[in-house]
């Protein structure tokens, strides 16, 4: 039986690459997703395919074009050694076993003053705050707090004004992004992208932070399960 899109054809977006040359030169390249072959080809590949019905100009270079592409052949394994683990790999590898244990918090009444201190001394973006059964109740961030030195490096920010003599449980942000204990990579992994966030904090069901996981932690623990030393 046929494969249905070489009967219909289909319609791929073409992609645009731009490569800066300096002095306002630049160089484009047209590129486009070819399903037969699983790989992104050069438009000039489409151009001399027996199978390309026609392109799309529009003013501003070439849109789409449809053609109707053989069957797909299926994709190359990501490698011989590793291929038949990742899937398994990744549906049952708890954060548990990437995070970063070793995390700072701090307590709801500690002032702005030493949580500058705080990130001045340690390179972190915030730190949890905890309530005194140590639940956590909070996150402050360095951002919040801090704010660059006149000449903006980054390297000696200052306190903001209109943080000083506050403690952190009046400058946290009360709803920071968290996983549970036992969540899934994949499963922490799409809370990060949902959110928009580079690291979650990792709790107990008691409401203890465990851990922290970073977007890092995760894509050093992808390379590493792909055998690459990193
Ligand atoms: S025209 Fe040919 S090379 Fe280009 S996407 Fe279609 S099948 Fe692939």
């Amino acid at each position: 039986m046929k494969d249905l899109r070489e009967m219909r054809g289909i319609t791929l977006p073409i992609h645009r690459v731009s490569t800066g040359l300096g002095e306002g030169e630049e160089a484009v390249r047209w590129t486009v997703k070819c399903p037969a072959t699983q790989h992104v080809v050069d438009l000039g590949t489409c151009e001399s395919c027996p199978h390309l019905e026609r392109i799309q100009e529009e003013a501003t270079g070439p849109e789409s074009l449809q053609c109707h592409p053989e069957a797909p052949r299926p994709s190359p394994p990501p490698g011989e050694a590793y291929a038949p683990l990742l899937p398994p790999l990744l549906e049952h590898t708890r954060v548990d076993e990437l995070m970063t244990q070793d995390v700072y918090c701090v307590s709801e009444e500690m002032r702005a003053e030493e949580l500058a201190e705080l990130f001045a001394t340690r390179k972190v973006s915030g730190v949890p705050v905890l309530d005194e059964d140590e639940r956590l109740v909070g996150v402050v961030s360095r951002a919040d707090l801090l704010r660059a030195s006149d000449e903006e490096e980054e390297d000696t920010p200052r306190l903001h004004p209109e943080r000083a003599g506050a403690v952190a449980s009046e400058l946290m942000n009360p709803s920071p992004v968290v996983v549970r204990e036992g969540t899934t990579v994949p499963q922490a992994a799409a809370v990060m992208a949902a959110a928009r966030v580079h690291r979650v904090l990792v709790v107990s069901a008691e409401g203890t932070v465990v851990g922290v996981l970073s977007a890092m932690d995760v894509v050093r623990w992808v390379a590493r399960k792909a055998c690459y030393a990193v």
